[in-house]
């Protein structure tokens, strides 16, 4: 997809629907935010050459968050250009004692590395992407180190992955804690109270109605709350889902097995359902067939679509 100029000199690079968007601003200093799955290196790097930025000249690289669709291409781009990551300072102990979990890589059987950080963030500072201005606005829930980044001037939200237009990204209680949904839903209450004309998501399209956003984002979070099996049962479909979209299709039998050998399925369907784990995989997939989420193709298991 084309890049999109949404300030002098600020390009924003919507990605498929897996792989985290980002954005580039150009200039002396060129600043990323946010920088792809590690796997989708070959296409950032050809995003950034399409603005005229070469990755040894990069300054700055901004994380919205330590997950690992938004920072897997830091290492090769602050290996080629020598520059530090900036992330908000909730993120340190995940970084400094190496914690494979809290960054969801272990959890999620996800491909991640840690990198060298040069400046930890706080609520309410300033940084600069090019020439503009954006406030840092922590927004724990999704994830604990989780920013947005605004700027009240053009009333333009970067709102990585606190505010989609349709959906929202999963929320893990086991690794973010039970009150997770009720963070989130307090950083949404702090994003309400901004003057909003444009959002420029983590994944999905940009989008005007940040109030339409806010509204569905409260009330599924709001469900969680008063149902938390509600929030494991989407957990359940929607990491099934990102599973087979990453790996491509896979024979049926032999599914199962893997998803009991990673750790978010057995510690999904323990904490939440039990342990019933082959009943709830049979219940996760019936649902998702329905939906045609997945399909069955000769023995396989195929995705095409968000659960
Ligand atoms: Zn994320």
């Amino acid at each position: 997809m084309a890049p999109q100029e949404i300030l002098p000199g600020l390009y924003f690079f919507e990605r498929g629907y897996l792989n985290g968007n980002h954005l580039a601003a150009t200039g002396e200093a060129p600043v990323l935010v946010d920088t792809g799955y590690a796997s989708g290196l070959a296409a950032t790097l050809g995003n950034l050459a399409a603005v005229g930025i070469e990755p040894a000249a990069v300054r700055t690289v901004v994380n919205t968050h330590l997950h690992c669709d938004h920072v897997g291409g830091n290492p090769a781009l602050q290996g080629a250009s020598g520059c530090r990551a900036w992330l908000h300072r909730a993120a340190r102990p995940a970084v400094e004692s190496g914690d494979r979990l809290a960054t969801w890589w272990d959890y999620y059987g996800q491909a991640g590395e840690f990198f060298p950080v040069g400046r930890w963030l706080e609520d309410g500072e300033e940084v600069l992407l090019g020439v503009h201005p954006f406030q840092v606005i922590h927004v724990p829930g999704h994830a604990p180190d989780l920013i947005a980044l605004y700027h009240p001037g053009e009333k333009l939200l970067l709102s990585s992955d606190a505010l989609w237009e349709r959906g929202l990204a999963v929320v893990t209680p086991e690794v973010e804690g039970d009150d997770a949904p009720r963070r989130w839903l307090d950083s949404l209450e702090r994003l309400a109270g901004l003057d909003v004309c444009r959002v420029y998501p983590g994944h999905g399209g940009p989008f005007g109605d940040f109030a339409g956003a806010l509204e569905r984002t409260r009330s599924r979070l709001e469900l969680y709350c008063a149902d938390p099996c509600s929030m494991a049962d989407d957990l359940l479909r929607k990491i099934t889902v990102y599973t087979l979209l990453m790996g491509g299709p896979r024979p049926e039998a032999g599914f199962f097995d893997q998803l009991c050998a990673t750790r978010w399925f057995p510690a999904t369907v323990d904490r939440w359902f039990g342990g019933a784990h082959r009943a709830k995989y049979d219940e996760t997939l019936v649902h998702l067939l329905q939906r045609r989420a997945v399909v069955r193709d000769l023995g396989q298991l195929r995705s095409l679509a968000r659960p």
